[in-house]
């Protein structure tokens, strides 16, 4: 038997690693595991090329837990190690390893966190003693017994060992006493080593029998070795896909939309598959991630920093051993092969939905809906998608019928330019409660879109941007009268003075609702005959300002402002014509300054008297034409209305 000191230079390094690691202690489990698995997959490849001769027998990882000695055992039947090499690789190289690990992140625990680089001293983090008994595949190598009980010093010795490969046994620390529990480690198997590409057994497969349950004979093997990622495209049905989506997330009820193989070895190694899910809504949207793999070592599930912010409402597994692990968060994004991987994804990710839409415009059209939010969140914050999506992103009209922004320009067209030169694309957010407006647009020939996705006012906004000399908008219909909002000449005149409809407008204000959240503007304009006497507008742009505020931090500005309405009095509408022509006028005096100079004027000034009920009824009208009226403001318009009857 020798004794040694560990080849590290300051005294004591473990109790500093353990504090330092507290958080992610659990990941002991995964290192030690792809060591069994490395160590098996080597023998596997000396064995191809006949460094090793003969039948290989069982090549699978075990774990197991043993309660009364409080031990946690990863056994392989890999290709072991010397007395030299556990000299080597654990005495010196390992613990090496460590120490400088340990220099370099004192100061950054959250960079050490899920992130390889611990190798086999993580198993220190949970252990107070750790030994290892490995039997190399090498002709006449003695079997070697290593052991340490978390301080600089080991032994070692020879010993024997019946079978090929490496035990290492953690003598599990009181206070991570939870390690020794089946549910726990099994947890962790499922979380960490799901797809690794060696067989992981840990106990036996149990069954329920009469309420029961009963062990087998059979090994519970924890991973599936071939995840369809790491296969042929060209080997795999849609059912394997969509099965293993079930796999990777066995909770997700929905099947996936359509998936994307990732499949690249120059200039950087990446297999992977993507989903695309049925995103309804912001609230399932992280509920299930794209994993990160290292060579089929479960790494992480947040991957922000490797692929663009909107592909992360993905599903799926990237997989690649370029993407380095042991670097901080920030570092990640500015590391060249990750800027090359992201930008890869992006395009695989844009081709694929382009290839779509070429090829079946039918089933494209069919999952829009359902894949909308992603695409436009993509295209609002990735101009390289932004450029190629715009060929295949669609816009929806009240009938249902889907056409590119391209496409749609052209539809309307003729109809919809204004006379100086602007093409107008009128929308509802809310097909009932803008019913009359939209009727009114239909009788001008006019086409209306159907915008009430989450970021549609967003996607309007950046299509005006980007149109050529800023000849587009889109407007509600609701926004104004619907000649205001398609002019096809200067505005139709009424034949009143301003006086005239001034005393109209001081009538109706004084009849008005008052709230704090809702404001109500006064005006006259000739809209059309047969339009309705008065209704209210919404100005496009303090509206959409107030809905893209709810979403962005920094324009609170516009979320507290009330929301404020237009209330038109249809000057070219009878009725109000006839409210008109009933004011009083009388002449007044009034002082004005003019040059300086006061002087007195004579102004004629109109009242409208004994009208206040038909004004009510009017105001209510244009309220609850655009839901506005509700409660006892209703309730009391069914009254009067019932009086007036
Ligand atoms: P890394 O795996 O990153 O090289 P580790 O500290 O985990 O670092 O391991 C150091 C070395 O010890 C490995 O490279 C390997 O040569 C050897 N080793 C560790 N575990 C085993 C094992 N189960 N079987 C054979 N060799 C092993």
């Amino acid at each position: 038997m020798s004794k040694g000191n560990i080849g590290v230079t300051s005294d004591n390094i473990f109790p500093v690693i353990k504090k330092f690691l507290y958080s992610d202690h659990e990941i002991f489990l995964r290192e030690l595991i792809s060591n069994a698995v490395d160590a098996t997959q080597k023998l596997k490849t000396l064995s191809s090329v006949g460094e090793v001769k003969g039948d290989l027998g069982d090549t699978r990882v075990r774990v197991s837990i043993n309660k009364d000695k409080k031990t946690l055992t990863v056994s392989d039947h890999g290709i072991g190690m010397t007395a030299e090499e556990v000299d080597k690789y654990i005495n010196q190289i390992a613990f090496s390893g460590a120490e400088e690990f340990v220099n370099k992140y004192k100061d950054k625990t959250e960079a050490i966190i899920g992130h390889f680089g611990l190798g086999f001293y993580s198993a220190f983090m949970v252990s107070k003693k750790v030994e290892i008994f490995s039997q190399s595949y090498q002709e006449d190598a003695k079997a070697v017994h290593w052991s340490c009980e978390g301080d600089p010093e080991y032994t070692m010795e020879d010993t024997i060992k019946a079978e090929r490969g490496t035990d290492i046994v953690l003598h599990i620390d009181d206070e991570f006493s939870q390690y020794l529990e089946e549910a726990t480690i099994e947890g962790l198997l499922k979380k960490y080593c799901k797809f690794l590409p060696v067989e992981i057994a840990f106990g036996k497969k149990k069954e329920w029998k009469d309420g029961k349950q009963v062990e087998l004979d059979e090994e519970n093997i924890i991973n599936d070795t071939t995840p369809a990622w790491t296969r042929k495209p060209a080997d795999l049905k849609d059912e394997d896909y969509d099965k293993f989506y079930h796999e990777l997330y066995p909770t997700q009820m929905d099947e996936p939309l359509f998936h994307i193989h990732l499949n690249v070895d120059y200039p950087f190694n990446l297999t992977g598959i993507l989903y695309f899910p049925k995103i309804k809504s912001n609230l399932d949207v992280h509920r299930n991630k794209i994993q990160l793999y290292c060579n089929q070592v479960y790494v992480t599930d947040e991957v922000e920093n490797i692929v663009p912010e909107y592909l992360t409402l993905l599903h799926g597994v990237i997989d690649s051993p370029d993407i380095p692990l042991n670097v901080s968060r920030s570092y990640l994004q500015s590391d060249n092969n990750v800027k090359k991987i992201s930008g890869y994804i992006t395009k695989k990710v844009a081709d694929k939905l382009a290839e779509m839409f070429k090829n079946d415009r039918e089933n494209f059209e069919k999952k829009w809906d359902d894949i909308k939010m992603f695409i436009q969140f993509g295209m609002l914050t990735d101009e390289k998608f932004y450029e190629k999506a715009v060929g295949f992103a669609l816009l929806k009209n009240i009938e249902g019928k889907y056409f590119t922004l391209d496409e749609y320009k052209t539809k309307v067209k003729e109809a919809q330019t204004d006379k100086d030169g602007n093409l107008v694309l009128l929308y509802t957010q809310d097909t009932d409660a803008n019913y009359t407006y939209i009727e009114r647009a239909k009788a001008k020939g006019y086409d209306v879109l159907l915008m009430d996705g989450e970021l549609d006012v967003h996607t309007m906004s950046q299509a005006e941007q980007k149109a050529e000399e800023n000849k587009l908008r889109f407007v509600r219909v609701d926004s104004d009268t619907i000649e205001n909002l398609i002019r096809k000449e200067d505005a139709t005149k009424d034949n009143y003075s301003d006086e005239q409809k001034e005393g109209l407008r001081k009538a109706v204000e004084g009849l008005l609702p008052e709230s704090e959240k809702l404001k109500y503007y006064v005006s006259c304009e000739a809209a059309a005959a047969d339009a309705l006497p008065v209704f209210l507008t919404q100005n496009e742009f303090m509206r959409r300002m107030k809905e893209m505020s709810a979403h962005q931090q920094g324009m609170s500005f516009y979320g507290q402002m009330p929301d404020s309405y237009n209330l038109v009095l249809n000057t070219a509408h009878p009725l109000i014509q006839e409210l008109v022509a009933k004011q009083t006028s009388e002449q007044v005096n009034e002082e004005v300054e003019k040059d300086g100079k006061k002087e007195t004027v004579v102004k004629t000034v109109y009242k409208l008297e004994g009208e206040d009920e038909r004004l009510k009824q009017l105001i209510d009208i244009a309220l609850l034409a655009s839901g506005q009226l509700k409660g006892e403001a209703l309730a009391k318009f069914v009254n009067r209305s019932v009086e007036l009857l």
